[in-house]
């Protein structure tokens, strides 16, 4: 064979490799099959690298360990996760109703793809309980989408009581779980058929990957969806898997201290002057807390709180003076970060509900009194905006 040829034919993958703690990260595109019958056969082994090779698959088990799921999809961020499992159930002349305080990027989804797609969407408030929901369903009603707790203004919804009812009705649950990350909240053991999370937060834990799965119990869904992403093309690198998958090792013991902190700064919060409510469900008596108490095994490190009512810059004048926590959308990284809610409650059915301007924050894995000192610059600030 010429140089050419042996160039090409030469350095190619070994087997078998070391064994190593994590997965190998596979590149390919192209998988080479033993013979001419397995080619075509699809259900013996995988027959081409977009539907995903070691990293994958290992990610895959783990999660499912988490979600303790029969299947999982990925999907290369946390928003096609959603749109990709609405749109693996979902037909033409179905309805779906809709938390009112759903992750905003899903709403617009549902706004305009969905309903461009002939399939009805309607909104419920948080508040709604599983029986008053169902009386509000409709014949065409297929899906009940869930978010608990909502990640600006953190209403939980009592998920086991609807998913029971959903169940007895026939119609589908999703819910987002980003918050719990799978950890704190399992939702499949509590009848939710589709468990989906953007693991771009928490799972990943460093703000630097994009992925969302999905995960179900049931061995209809797990076709449903991996026939959804196979239909619709996504795929995650190996690259993006591996770091997903290191980011899950440790997550129990960041969230631990997530946890930890964040109940820290909300109860200091709750005692300041500046402060109106604290939406921590931690907190005695705060809005959600007998449902997080009988269903989740912890809290991460995102609330929120409202400021007292006051000039329109002086929300502007508290964030600015902040120096430690970032001013930046997402969380679940080791970073804190902090921003304003409010543009993001227009399109609500409600969205003046909370009293006050609403400050989210996310508590990284900073020392807790470095973070309480940067949260008084931020209300000297804020009074001298007065
Ligand atoms: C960030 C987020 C998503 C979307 O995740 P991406 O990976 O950024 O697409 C979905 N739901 C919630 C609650 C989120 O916070």
């Amino acid at each position: 064979m010429t140089e050419e040829t042996r160039l090409i034919h030469s350095g190619l993958a070994q087997t078998p490799l070391a064994r190593t703690v994590g997965p190998p990260i596979q590149r390919g595109s192209t998988v080479l099959l033993p013979n001419a019958a397995a080619l075509y056969d699809h259900e013996a082994q995988v027959t081409y690298g977009r539907q995903g090779l070691a990293a994958q698959s290992a990610l895959i088990a783990a999660l499912a360990e988490l979600e303790n799921a029969q299947g999982v999809t990925l999907y290369p961020s946390g928003l096609a996760a959603l749109t990709g499992a609405l749109l693996a159930v979902l037909k033409s002349g179905d309805e779906v109703l809709v938390v009112d305080t759903i992750y905003k990027p899903t709403r617009r989804f549902c706004d305009t793809v969905l309903r461009r797609f002939g399939i009805g969407v309607r909104y419920y408030p948080a508040s709604l309980d599983a029986e008053a929901l169902m009386a509000a369903c409709g014949p065409a009603t297929r899906l009940i989408l869930l978010e608990s707790p909502g990640s600006l203004s953190f209403e939980f919804q009592d998920v086991p009581a609807i998913a029971a009812a959903a169940r007895s009705r026939g119609l589908l649950t999703l819910i987002d779980n980003t918050w719990a990350a799978g950890l704190l909240f399992k939702p499949l053991d509590h009848g939710v058929d589709i468990s989906v999370q953007a693991l771009t937060k928490y799972v990943g834990g460093h703000s630097d990957v994009f992925m969302g799965s999905a995960a179900v119990a049931e061995e209809s869904l797990v076709r449903a969806l991996d026939d959804g992403v196979l239909n619709i093309g996504w795929a995650v690198s190996p690259d993006d898997a591996y770091q997903m998958l290191r980011g899950l090792r440790t997550l129990p013991t960041r969230m631990a201290r997530h946890d930890a902190l964040a109940r820290r700064l909300a109860t200091w919060l709750a005692l300041r002057e500046e402060v109106g409510q604290v939406l921590h469900p931690a907190l005695p008596g705060a809005p959600g807390a007998e449902i997080w108490r009988r269903d989740y095994s912890g809290a991460c490190g995102l609330f929120a709180f409202t400021l007292a009512p006051g000039k329109p810059h002086a929300t502007a004048a508290f964030l600015d003076a902040l120096q430690v926590f970032g001013l930046g959308f997402s969380w679940g990284g080791f970073e804190s970060l902090a921003i304003d809610c409010d543009p993001q409650l227009s399109g609500r059915l409600s969205p003046d509900a909370y009293g006050g301007p609403l400050i989210r924050l996310h508590v990284g894995l900073e020392d807790p009194d470095d973070l309480i000192a940067d949260l008084e610059r931020g209300f000297s600030a804020w009074r001298a905006a007065f």
